[in-house]
C-alpha cells in the first residue's frame, strides 16, 4: 500500500504522467509505480496488470503488487507531513480492491511501503493492522 503523497485533486493520470516523465521532470520510469491507483472519488484505476511488475519498492517489485490512494500529505503545511487523508470512497474501493486481490493471492500479506522501509511514512497509516483480517 502506497499513497501519492501529493495533493488529493491529482488524477491517476497525473501520477504516471509524473513516474514516466524524463528528469529533472518526471522521474523517468519505464513502467510506473504502481499496478492500482485509487482516486479520491473511490474510482480505481488498473495501470499495470498485476502479472507485470511496477516500480513501487526497490528491490521488491518482482514478488509485490502496488496499490496507492491518491493523498496521504498535509498540502497545506511545509514539508507535506503524512496525513491519513483518505475519503470514505477511498476506504471502501481500497478494501473492495484488496479483498478481490486477496482471492486471486489467498497468501500475500497486505503491507504499508513503510513496513519496507521505516524512514518511510508512506501510506501515512498502519496499513498491516488495518487490513489484517482479510
Ligand atoms: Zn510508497
Amino acid at each position: 500500500m502506497h499513497c501519492s503523497a501529493g495533493n488529493q485533486r491529482n488524477s491517476a493520470e497525473d501520477i504516471v504522467r509524473y513516474h514516466t516523465t524524463p528528469k529533472p521532470r518526471g522521474n523517468g520510469w519505464k513502467t510506473p509505480g504502481y499496478h492500482y491507483i485509487v482516486e479520491a472519488d473511490g474510482r480505481v484505476i488498473n495501470i499495470v496488470p498485476v502479472t507485470q511488475p511496477s516500480n513501487g519498492v526497490a528491490g521488491h517489485n518482482s514478488h509485490i503488487i502496488n496499490v496507492c490512494y491518491i493523498g496521504g500529505v498535509d498540502t497545506s503545511k511545509p514539508g507535506l507531513p503524512p496525513v491519513d487523508n483518505r475519503t470514505p470512497e477511498q476506504k471502501s474501493a481500497l478494501k473492495r480492491l484488496l479483498e478481490g486481490l486477496k482471492q486471486y493471492f489467498p497468501d500475500a500479506e497486505i503491507v504499508g511501503h513503510r513496513d519496507f522501509n521505516p524512514k518511510k511514512a508512506c501510506p501515512s497509516f498502519d496499513a498491516r493492522k488495518e487490513y489484517a483480517g482479510l
